[in-house]
């Protein structure tokens, strides 16, 4: 005899049927063309303003300083480069560092 489907009665209060999606599983890192930012801490007064402008959060803060860049994430759209108050980040070739 066929096993009955369970319906809509069956299935616990509150379970969650399809996993949630997260955009931590998708490196966009690897969208990136040709350049990478790099910092230049000589220069960087940690105005976080390259933090707050970067749409993929690809800045790393740590203790409200300025630390480098994700790359696993960073598009290399340069959006940092152009929002850094003190020239700090330049846009390099990936194969340079
Ligand atoms: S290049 Fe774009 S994606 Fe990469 S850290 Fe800068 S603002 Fe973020
Ligand atoms: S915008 Fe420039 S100065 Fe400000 S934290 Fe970022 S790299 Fe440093």
């Amino acid at each position: 005899m066929a096993k009955k489907k369970e319906g809509w009665k069956e299935l616990p209060i509150g379970a969650i049927i399809v996993e949630p999606g997260s955009s931590r599983k998708f490196k966009t890192g690897d969208w990136r063309e040709g350049k990478k930012p790099v910092v230049d801490k000589d220069k960087c007064t940690n105005c976080l303003f390259c933090w707050i402008s970067c749409p993929d959060s690809a800045i790393i803060v740590k203790d409200g300083e300025m630390k480098g860049f994700n790359l696993d994430y960073c598009k290399g759209c340069g959006i940092c480069f152009t929002q850094c108050p003190v020239n700090a980040i330049e846009m390099v070739d990936e194969e340079k560092e």
